[in-house]
């Protein structure tokens, strides 16, 4: 079957590769592959600077956000053939820690978790994979290709999750606004889950390229062009920030409203120093209960919430995400960013 692969670690390694089925050890569900999102993670990895090959193995099959239709799989484990159904990323580690012990693995405490298309496991972009009943989602029909939005989506619901229990150690804690910085998908899914919750949403990107503007403002929301000192007063109730670029996060710190939240989504390149009045941010900080945290991956609940947002959804809006589509055989030039890109995916079918 075919593969998109990679040597990680080897920049510019990626290819199509024909390669075995997949192992009966993946997991006793078999499931066609429609359509696979790319990310930013997907880039790092096919530039060297991230992602482990399975033990033993030069090579790495790429790919988490998955989408697929289950093909064989046991009586009574929950799927059945035909099933729409998305594969969960991360596996707790062999210890575990007490987190993954719990089926808490996006909180693990000792890094030894692994990652399909990511950390020593392959990923879910081969023509068919395999996997375990208990790390299957399954969508309603009505979400078709926009199931592909379901891994990233559970990202956003992680942070919201977190950010709504972080809230509640304020009993009355009740927010109005929030601000979001970057337009790319994580960010126009955080601020979708926003908006089902009846937030006033505004958007900031550095760029109006391509359809961001009018996907904001078809969510109701507001959109904003530049930086967030060009916001003047507003101070939001809640910011989330999911750009990763350093000066963005250095303005969201300690921007919000008190008691507000900054929840952090973007990763970062290290390397490049600001200047950061620490005592200015350290007075805002305390003497206005703020909150400044970081979130990543998702457990099973946060894909179930995900499930659930994406089919509350307008399912046009969610189209309009999914700005590319690229095939298997040209799967490469889905990893080069065009002008106006928001979700692209490589398409299976
Ligand atoms: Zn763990």
């Amino acid at each position: 079957m075919r593969a998109l692969t990679v040597a990680p670690g080897i920049a510019n390694s990626a290819r199509l590769d024909d390669v075995l089925e997949p192992p009966t050890s993946d997991g006793a569900v078999l499931v066609k592959t429609l359509a696979l999102g790319v990310c930013g993670t997907d880039r790092e990895i096919v530039s060297g600077a991230y992602g482990w090959a399975p033990p033993g193995e030069e090579r790495l099959v790429i790919g988490h956000e998955s989408l697929g239709r289950v093909r064989e799989a046991p009586a009574g484990c929950g799927v059945a053939a035909g099933d729409l159904v998305v594969g969960i990323v991360r596996r707790p580690d062999p210890v575990p820690c007490p987190s993954c012990a719990v089926g808490e693995w996006d909180m693990c405490r000792n890094g030894r978790y692994t990652e399909r298309g990511i950390k020593e496991r392959n990923g879910y972009g081969s023509d068919f994979f395999r996997i375990e009943p208990d790390f299957l989602v399954k969508l309603d029909p009505a979400l078709g290709i926009n199931g592909v939005l379901v891994e990233p989506t559970s990202v956003v619901a992680k942070a919201w999750d977190h950010t709504e229990r972080i809230g509640g150690r304020a009993r009355a804690w009740q927010p109005n606004t929030l601000l979001v910085t970057g337009a790319g998908p994580i960010g126009l899914l955080a601020a979708l889950l926003g908006a089902q919750r009846g937030l006033d949403v505004h958007v900031l990107d550095h760029n109006d390229r391509g359809p961001k503007r009018k996907i904001v403002r078809e969510l109701g929301a507001t959109f904003h062009l530049g930086e967030i000192p060009d916001l003047g007063s507003f101070k939001p109730d809640i910011l989330m920030e999911c750009t990763g670029a350093a000066p963005v996060v250095r303005d969201a710190i300690g921007r919000t409203a008190s008691a507000g939240i900054v929840c952090l989504l973007g990763v970062s390149a290290p390397g490049r120093a600001l200047t950061l009045d620490i005592g200015d941010v350290n007075r805002t900080i305390v003497l206005g209960n703020d909150t400044v945290f970081g979130s990543v991956n998702a457990n099973r609940e946060h894909y179930e919430d995900a499930v659930a947002a994406l089919q509350r959804a307008d399912q046009s809006w969610l189209d309009s995400l999914i700005t590319r589509h690229v095939g298997v055989e040209r799967w490469t030039h889905s990893l080069v960013q065009q002008p106006g890109d928001i979700k692209v995916i490589v398409d299976f079918s």
